[in-house]
């Protein structure tokens, strides 16, 4: 086990893996702060679009976890990323909160409702068809077509709900056009953490969830960490083609 302490980058899933809900998972919290002081840095990798670096600081905060928001990557900053480096001064359509208003106007994007040359679509629960059928009018007249993340749906205290990917399909059947999507399991989020020094074997992506945390890492090609108790159970990541590289029981596994 002794490579576990040769990583320099752990990327961690937040919710089901740091905490659930507003709960910190103490095996987490104890992981997390086994760290301080040493030179192995953690990202918070979050396909949630909606709040911003500072927000999800504050919540882990509250926690007991001391974040920066350079370590807190979410689909919002990973999208505004992804439009920098593939269209630099353009004029950015958005569907979507805070986290991606502040996340695009931080790489300098201009935000309009009028002729863009690129849409990007995050979690909106202001969502409306005005909203809808201008990002589809859009689409239509050619503008790229990015998603922060395709999740179908995501919890809530009354259950699972709409969630940014069931909008996307949305778009995407009303503009036959196909979304580039940013969050995981695609891996551009842990790309732009490579790209901060990092190399491949650096890096460990740790989740609860096989088809979106667990996936991510194996196609980008890093070492991967399954941690039970949220999403995904262990014996159905057991039945899968592509195992993960470790199968914890808890973050305390790790030695
Ligand atoms: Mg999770």
């Amino acid at each position: 086990m002794n490579k576990l302490k040769s990583y320099k980058a752990i990327c961690l899933d937040m919710d089901g893996t740091v905490y659930r809900g507003n709960e910190v998972i103490p095996e987490a919290s104890v992981f997390i702060n086994s760290f301080q002081g040493k030179d192995i840095d953690i990202y918070y990798v979050t396909n949630n679009s909606s709040m911003t670096a500072e927000r999800f600081q504050a919540k882990l905060l509250r926690m007991g976890i001391h974040a920066s928001t350079d370590q807190i990557m979410t689909s919002s900053i990973a999208a505004a990323t992804y439009c920098k480096q593939h269209f630099e001064g353009a004029k950015v359509m958005m569907i979507g909160e805070e986290g991606l208003e502040q996340a695009l106007r931080s790489e300098g994007f201009v935000i309009t409702d009028e002729n863009p040359d690129v849409v990007v679509v995050g979690i909106d629960r202001n969502i409306t068809y005005e909203k809808l059928s201008n990002a589809a009018l859009s689409i239509r007249n050619g503008a790229h077509f990015i998603a922060t993340n395709g999740d179908k749906a995501f919890p809530t205290e009354r259950g699972l709900v709409p969630g940014n990917g069931s909008f996307v399909k949305l778009l995407e059947t009303a503009t036959d056009r196909e979304a580039t999507i940013v969050g995981k399991p695609e891996p551009y989020m842990l790309e732009f953490i490579r790209q901060r020094g990092y190399s491949k074997e650096d890096m460990v992506m740790i989740g609860d969830n096989y088809d979106t945390d667990i996936q991510a890492g194996i196609r980008f090609g890093i070492d991967t960490i399954h941690v039970s108790g949220g999403v995904t159970d262990r014996a159905t990541v057991l039945k899968k083609d592509m195992q993960p590289t470790y199968l914890f029981d808890s973050l305390t596994d790790w030695k």
